[in-house]
């Protein structure tokens, strides 16, 4: 009996590996084109992690001329969920981050783990006739004993050396068990010597040293299922990766991955590890968390109204942090146009920050055309505001109110996300204006009621005619001011404050309160002519 029997044994009616080797060719693609994939796990739960990565792995794929793909890892079965690849696909769809193969569509597939057990098997059935990979019998109970004697021992724990018990157990021993039904794993047989270091290149942590892996471990599980170490190995080889990214909490696995590679005959891929997306918690810095951060969650941006390309265009000032010049020089281009260097990545933890988020969201929203923010918006108060979605039913009127300030120069940037919009927009309606406390209106430096009432007065008796352009209706307002005491320019007021009550700005800001209850709004002048002659004097009164 030997390692070839072995095999068949376990593995009987398995396909060679040559099978595979042939029907998932290399890939017939340009010099410097790059194979990147996302590997998410169909858990429900979406994270945000997730979508970077899949930005990031597309951007590449593009960039180079190559290919992006999912890949999905459903090999543990207990945290699966019914949904769960839809929900990714969709995800990935939805942000822009389309894959040119997954599940479906790609001619390197099974692009879902779970149905390629027998690409596995194959693969575990080279090795274990090769004698690197061998079937372990230990019990749950035995590796704990084994464990507890190591720490007892003060060794390192694991299944390595002379603790790996199956390790050197006898071809007919093995093979008497298994025919016995005696339940086993498929372990794989360390090379590795810890002595000896290996040095490694990661594309985005530079170079690294390590210990070399000496751990036999789990590639096929009881319930014939691959680890993620294995399918790693078979699938991003037969897929053709040329490039695995991924989360650095892999890092610590590389040694074990490139052994693997190698034993498996398999040409290494080359990784780039990325750094953790970061929370400010108090003083310091943690991992964003799945469990405490609400905003770990992919779903939580659509919830919040947050448009996906602010989500995008804040994720690629994580990836680059040029990027945020870039945007500064080209505030009109389209983000694909901006080129990733994967070098230049950080190597510790991005601060993933809901206030830059928002800030950038502003600016991306400032660069949208009244029509999208009116379809984008409408279609996020459908689901999760009937409050904004009636404001919203009269499109020309919200369309005009969405429209001031945009597509100019210095376009107004007051919306970071569409559940925002709502008190954006609210003292634009009639009827939600009767509604507001009149007694909460942000007056600022002119409070006293008799003033305001006279600034007010005079305006409308005097001053105010709805024919006016702009510049008219401005220079009016400056009469206005100092008519009544104040200076018509804020540097006037500066120079001399002792000789005036205040300056124009003060008296615009008392009109602008007094029609819209707020001390920011955008352009004052578009206000007052959206809302007409007959409400505005409705309002004054
Ligand atoms: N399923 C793994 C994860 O979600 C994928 C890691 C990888 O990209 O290789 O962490």
């Amino acid at each position: 009996m030997d390692y070839k029997d072995l095999a068949n044994l376990i593995f009987p009616d398995i396909k060679d590996y040559t099978y595979y080797e042939e029907k998932y060719p290399e890939r017939n693609l340009p010099e410097g084109a790059e194979v990147l994939r996302v590997a998410p796990s169909p858990t429900g739960f979406i994270h945000i992690g997730g979508l970077f990565q899949g930005l990031l792995a597309k951007k590449i794929a593009d960039q180079t001329g190559g290919v992006f793909f999912v890949r999905i890892e459903d090999t543990d079965q207990k945290r699966k969920i019914d949904n769960g690849v839809e929900e990714i696909l969709n995800a990935f769809e939805k942000y822009g981050l389309s894959p040119d193969e997954t599940v479906g569509r790609g001619n390197y597939g099974p692009y879902i783990q779970s149905e390629r057990g027998d690409i596995y098997k194959s693969y575990a059935k080279k090795l274990i006739s090769e004698g690197k990979a061998y079937p372990c019998f230990c019990t749950p109970e035995e590796l704990e004993e084994s464990r507890s004697n190591q720490e007892k021992a003060k060794e390192r724990t694991g299944y390595y050396g002379k603790w790996a018990k199956c390790r050197n157990m006898p071809i007919d021993m093995a093979i008497e068990k298994i025919k016995n039904g005696v339940p086993y794993v498929v372990r794989f047989r360390s090379p590795g010597n810890p002595e000896r270091k290996i040095k490694h290149k990661d594309v985005i942590k530079g170079s690294i040293d390590f210990p070399e892996n000496d751990l036999d471990i789990i590639i096929i599980k009881s319930d014939g299922l691959p680890t993620y170490h294995f399918a790693h190995a078979v699938d991003d080889h037969l897929m053709r990766t040329t490039l695995v990214t991924r989360s650095d909490e892999w890092v610590s696995s590389v040694p074990l991955h490139l052994q693997l590679f190698y034993e498996l005959g398999f040409k290494i891929p080359k990784y780039g590890h990325t750094a953790p997306l970061m929370k400010q918690d108090g003083d310091s810095k943690r991992k964003l968390s799945k469990r405490k951060d609400p905003e770990a969650a992919v779903s939580y941006y659509t919830e919040e109204g947050i448009p996906k390309e602010s989500v995008i265009e804040y994720m690629m000032n994580i990836i680059n942090s040029n990027f945020e010049m870039w945007r500064k020089q080209n505030p009109d281009k389209d983000i694909n146009e901006f080129e990733v260097d994967i070098r230049k990545m950080g190597v510790s933890g991005a601060l993933f920050d809901m206030v830059k988020m928002h800030d950038v969201s502003k600016n991306v929203i400032s660069r949208f055309s009244a029509e999208k923010v009116y379809e984008d918006a409408k279609a996020w108060a459908e689901v999760y505001d009937s409050e904004l979605n009636e404001m919203l039913e009269n499109k020309e009127y919200s369309l005009r109110i969405l429209g001031i300030e945009r597509g100019n120069q210095k376009p107004r940037k007051d919306i970071a996300k569409w559940s925002d919009l709502k008190d954006i927009i609210y003292y634009m309606y009639p009827e939600k204006f009767n509604k507001m406390d009149k007694n909460a209106f942000e007056y600022q430096k002119v409070t006293d009621k008799s003033e305001i009432e006279k600034i007010v007065k005079l305006y409308f008796e005097k001053y105010y005619n709805e024919n006016d352009d702009k510049e008219t209706w401005f220079n009016k307002m400056k009469d206005l001011a100092g008519e009544l005491g104040y200076a018509r320019e804020v540097k006037e007021f500066k120079a001399n404050p002792d000789g005036y009550k205040g300056h124009v700005g003060d008296i615009s800001t008392v009109i602008r309160v007094t029609l819209t209850g707020k001390c920011n709004t955008p352009d004052l002048y578009e206000i007052i002519r959206i809302l007409g002659k007959e409400e505005i004097l409705r309002r004054v009164k």
